[in-house]
């Protein structure tokens, strides 16, 4: 058996190599993010990254053209891999966009889901959750208690769960819930494609970094005005109160965050608008 190169991968080897080496931060140096798992830096290098091998037709090499792919083959998209693995850059955050909820929006979404998903997965906009896992089911799938039912134009979900890898950092999220429960144990399944999560998530990360800063400065008393190398800890608690605030604006504000949550999640009339 043949493991090697044909001409063709060998090629595309070649040019793959020259462009990671002109491009990517090596293994251990300046800039390497492969050893990380999540952070905002690690994210914001993830997602650097992603645009970059997009605008330089590196993404979804597998992937059809009409989707923002390459239209290759299976083995140069593993050939870019094995390439891209020796240099210290992370596509991990995007495993659950480009490697699976891509693939199942090809094939069974619709044409709007496709136009409004597959290239932002494919540019790093968009960094996608999987929600399958429960606290009483995770190799075996089928054992899945959360349950999806109709709810006006939409669905109401009812359940838990776990394992949720990158959920503080997603834009949407693919989930499986029980839709019949008259039907075999392994059907009666759906997958639903979630999101304005971020919205809440940002919504709770303010308040949590609020209350836990109010909590910490009630510690330190009189230290909490001390900063740097003054304050113990170099200050880091005085840094956390003070950049909480930021958080409440930064990436959309309280009030607007409210807002998606209330007319995007909930369904609710919209706010009047003065331009309207
Ligand atoms: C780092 C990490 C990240 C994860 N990220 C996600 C995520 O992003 N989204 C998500 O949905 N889930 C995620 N998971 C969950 C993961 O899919 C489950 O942990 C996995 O499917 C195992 O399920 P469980 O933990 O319920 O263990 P169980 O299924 O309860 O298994 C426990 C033990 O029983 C054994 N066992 C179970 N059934 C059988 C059987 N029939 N025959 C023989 N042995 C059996 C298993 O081998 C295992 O040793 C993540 C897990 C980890 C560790």
């Amino acid at each position: 058996m043949e493991f090697g190169d044909n001409a063709e991968e060998a090629a595309f080897r070649r040019s793959a190599r020259t462009w990671l080496e002109l491009t990517a931060p090596s293994r251990r140096g300046p800039g390497d993010f492969s050893e990380g798992t999540t952070g905002r830096q690690f994210v914001a290098a993830c997602r650097q990254w992603q645009r970059k091998l997009y605008e330089a037709h590196w993404a979804g090499i597998a992937w059809p053209r009409k989707y923002g792919g390459q239209g290759r083959t299976l083995a140069l998209d593993l050939v870019f891999q094995e390439e891209q693995s020796r240099f210290g850059v992370s596509t991990a955050l995007f495993n659950v966009a480009i490697g699976m909820a891509g693939p199942t929006i090809m094939e069974h979404g619709t044409d709007g889901q496709r136009t409004e998903y597959l290239r932002p997965m494919l540019r790093g906009d968009h960094v996608w959750c999987q929600l399958f896992s429960e606290p009483g089911a995770g190799s075996d799938l089928a054992g899945i208690t959360t349950r999806a039912e109709r709810s006006g134009r939409g669905w109401r979900i009812t359940g838990h769960k776990l394992w949720t890898s990158h959920a503080n950092h997603a834009d949407f999220g693919i989930l499986l819930a029980r839709t019949d429960a008259n039907r075999p144990r392994h059907a009666g399944i759906t997958y639903f494609l979630l999101g304005p999560l971020p919205s809440l998530v940002n919504l709770l990360f303010a308040a949590h970094l609020r209350s836990t800063g109010d909590f910490a400065l009630s510690l330190l008393g009189p230290g909490g005005m001390l900063a740097d190398g003054d304050a113990g800890g170099s200050g880091s608690w005085q840094q956390h109160v003070l950049t909480a605030p930021c958080v409440r604006i930064a990436s959309g504000t309280d009030e607007i965050q409210r807002n998606i949550v209330g007319e995007r999640a909930l369904g609710l009339p919209r706010e009047p608008r003065a331009n309207v």
